[in-house]
């Protein structure tokens, strides 16, 4: 995670602080690059807390750690999971012209249950995210997006957002079970059962989801390097 532990957003399932952020640090992407390499890591999940606080919202900041981890990576799969940018046409053009091969951006929950779940943030925008970096990059990116289960939604509802994310032509999507990290988060409203999971996944699958990542445990960054449909190569 760059850009700092500080968030300028306090969504009420995330454990991240909310505080008014420091500046950014300009030798975070060559730290990050040598930290991926000393790893020996074939496929990074680069990802950031909101800086609502900056004009570009940290976009150049992805695109100068994209940059720095694949000069000192050769063959590295590079996958970003990003804030909205407020949907910022200029932000999300930075980000991609780091050549990230998937770019992940989150929709956390069902339209009923946003403005209770994230902070700042809306549905409409998040799927206008996704659907940008897709017209902007076509074949040349895979889009992904992930939703959290538990929170009081109701299963039509998630089929819903599950059939938005494909109108937004979000190619891979993960499921995973909502946990509470603190008493003053969210409460979780329902543990979904692993065989709910299963049904989910094939739901998603039958709406044309390239990659399905669904069951209890699964984050956004859950295995992400089982991904194995050909990656576009940055140019
Ligand atoms: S914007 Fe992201 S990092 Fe910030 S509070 Fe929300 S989920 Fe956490």
């Amino acid at each position: 995670m760059i850009a700092g532990d500080r968030c300028t957003r306090a969504c009420g399932f995330c454990a991240v602080s909310t505080a008014k952020p420091l500046a950014l640090e300009a030798d975070e992407p060559g730290r990050v690059a040598e930290a991926t390499r000393r790893m020996g890591l074939k496929h990074v999940v680069i990802t950031a807390v909101a800086r609502d606080d900056l004009a570009d919202g940290g976009a150049d900041h992805f695109r100068r750690t994209i940059e720095a981890v694949r000069a000192a990576n050769s063959g590295i799969v590079i996958e970003v999971l990003t804030p909205d940018f407020l949907d910022r046409d200029e932000a999300i053009e930075t980000v991609l012209a780091g050549q990230p091969q998937i770019f992940n951006h989150n929709l956390e929950t069902v339209r009923r249950l946003t403005p209770s779940v994230r902070s700042r943030a809306t549905y409409d925008r998040s799927l206008s995210v996704l659907g940008k970096v897709k017209a902007k990059r076509g074949q040349g990116i895979y889009t992904k997006s992930g939703l959290m289960l538990g929170l009081g939604e109701t299963e039509p509802e998630l089929v819903t957002a599950m059939e938005d994310l494909r109108r937004a032509n979000c190619d891979i999507l993960t499921l995973g079970q909502y946990l509470q990290p603190t008493l003053k988060h969210l409460p979780v409203v329902e543990f979904v059962s692993p065989d709910r999971f299963a049904d989910y996944k094939a739901v998603a699958q039958q709406l044309g989801f390239v990659h399905v990542a669904s069951g209890p445990m699964v984050r956004s960054s859950y295995h992400a390097d089982e991904f194995h449909l050909p990656l576009p190569m940055p140019v």
